[in-house]
């Protein structure tokens, strides 16, 4: 593909937000692009739990809502989480229509899980391979579509404006590394997490959040970029990345122990509980999740049983040390009800935006929600020429904006340690500014860029609150 003069959309990155917003842009031609095969190298792949949606007689948007914000330390958006929750039953319907395998009770109904966080049963689910039954289903979907023009063996390094700042093309690179460059007033980012520049991660290898370093490099608001979510069970046995057990294990009764005795009430929100198991674990206790009291385990959850029998344990009769490893990033580049950055002609979708739903800390099974209703809202908006007029959301902070250069940049390894020694579950001010400083000298590079806006954020925020732990200070900010 040489250089093309298209203004069709281009969408980047083919997990289920990118899927979604080609899937209900149809018949809207758009273009796109993707380094692998469509579903590979996707965290949508990977989500075992599933999606969660206020479908049980007992439920409500109002108390799926409530639970959202809760859980985000009372941090996200208040239109945002009524919008998205309220769409969720929606949603799951339409999904369950479209075919997805969502697993039925025996009056045929969604069988509904718990999980933590949540005060009612609402995780519709496909077995424990929830992400990848509903991502397969949506690309299955996608392929048979004439109006989206599939690009794979692409990445994309490159946003380019315009001399008014607006969007005016995109710069890739083929798997031959030629480069390509699409020339389009429209581009949707959909390139998933940054769980990837942390050492200890359950993302998949492309998480390393080049979307966020592309925005800003063109002067698009982020915000909230410290609010990362550490899942307190990662499996412990030295692999990268490291294989997840889901919530929904302990929604089924396993237990965290710590040299054999419990510690923590297993379902409280992601952040309590990852604490909790640091805190075992830098106090030298050995932390196991025990789950050989839950019932038919191995039927159950067979996609974790297999991740745990690849480590060479069994999940019926193991007990399986565990860790919190980064898992999710709340934060992300700002958009608006309509997935709208701050940049004229470009939306971020999926776990690459911060939309204010998540707040300080992400409610378990929200992610794949958000990924179809901001990949919708950012479908439904890219018809039409409103757009041009420009979003709601602020401009970014000047400070925050850095160019990118040829310089060749650290090892990404070298990124990965820095922060994970300094923006673990735990941080202090001393740990972040030598984060600061050591990455400002390296903002031309990607990775390091979006780890040094991660640590700059970090740094700037005294409260422990949510995801972000301040040892150094006292829960409101002032000085411990
Ligand atoms: C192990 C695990 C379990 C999870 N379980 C759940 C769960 O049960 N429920 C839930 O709601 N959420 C869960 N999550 C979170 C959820 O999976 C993600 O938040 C969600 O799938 C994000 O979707 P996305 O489309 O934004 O990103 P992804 O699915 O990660 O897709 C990103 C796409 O962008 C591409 N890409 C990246 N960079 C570039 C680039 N520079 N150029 C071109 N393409 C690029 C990638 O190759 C990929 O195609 C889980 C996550 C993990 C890792």
């Amino acid at each position: 593909m040489g250089t093309s003069t298209d203004s069709t959309p281009v969408v980047v990155g083919s997990g289920l937000a990118g899927l979604t917003v080609a899937r209900a842009l149809a018949p809207e031609r758009c273009i796109l692009v993707t380094p692998d095969d469509l579903t590979a190298g996707a965290a949508s792949m990977w989500a075992q739990g599933g999606i969660a949606a206020a479908i049980g007689e007992d439920d409500s948007p109002e108390l799926h809502a409530v639970d959202t914000r809760r859980a985000g330390a009372d941090l996200g958006d208040a239109g945002t989480i009524a919008r998205i929750t309220a769409a969720a039953p929606d949603v799951v319907r339409r999904l369950h229509a479209l075919g997805v395998p969502f697993d039925l009770a025996a009056d045929q109904a969604l069988d509904l899980a718990l999980e933590g966080g949540h005060s009612r049963r609402r995780i519709a689910h496909a077995g424990d391979r929830s992400g990848a039954a509903i991502t397969r289903t949506v690309a299955g979907h996608v392929a048979t579509l004439d109006s989206v023009e599939i690009h794979t063996g692409l990445h994309a390094r490159r946003l380019l404006t315009d001399s008014a700042g607006k969007i005016a093309g995109l710069v890739l690179r083929s798997a031959s590394g030629a480069e390509v460059t699409i020339d389009t007033d429209r581009i949707v980012l959909a390139t998933g997490g940054l769980g990837g520049l942390f050492a200890h991660t359950t993302n998949p290898r492309t998480a390393l959040g080049q979307g966020i370093a592309m925005a800003s490099r063109v002067g698009a608001r982020t915000d909230d970029l410290h609010f990362v979510q550490f899942h307190p069970t990662a499996l412990d046995v030295g692999l990268d990345p490291m294989p997840l057990l889901t919530e929904a294990l302990r929604g089924a009764g396993a237990a965290l122990l710590a040299d054999g005795s419990r510690f923590v009430d297993e379902l409280q929100p992601r952040d309590v509980v990852a604490a909790a198991v640091w805190a075992q674990a830098q106090s030298g206790r050995r932390v196991v999740l025990d789950a050989r009291d839950v019932p038919d385990v191995l039927t159950r959850f067979p996609a974790v049983a297999d991740l745990v029998s690849a480590a060479g344990l069994d999940l019926a009769s193991d007990l399986l040390p565990v860790a919190p490893a980064v898992h999710y990033a709340m934060g992300g580049v700002t958009v608006d009800a309509r997935s709208r950055t701050s940049v004229p002609g470009l939306w971020a979708v999926g776990e690459v935006a911060r939309t204010g739903l998540h707040g300080g800390n992400r409610l378990a099974s929200n992610s794949l929600l958000e990924a179809v209703v901001s990949g919708e809202a950012a479908a439904a908006d890219l018809i039409g020429d409103t757009w041009r007029a420009g979003g709601d959301v602020p401009a970014a902070d000047r400070e925050s904006l850095r160019a990118a250069g040829e310089a060749p940049g650290p090892a990404l390894d070298e990124v990965r340690q820095v922060l994970e020694s300094s923006c673990g579950v735990l941080r202090t001010a001393h740990d972040l500014r030598e984060a600061v400083d050591r990455l400002d000298a390296w903002t031309q590079d990607d990775a390091a860029y979006v780890g040094w806006l991660i640590a700059r954020s970090a740094l700037a925020d005294p409260r422990s609150v949510g995801a972000h732990r301040r040892v150094d200070t006292t829960a409101a900010g002032s000085a411990a």
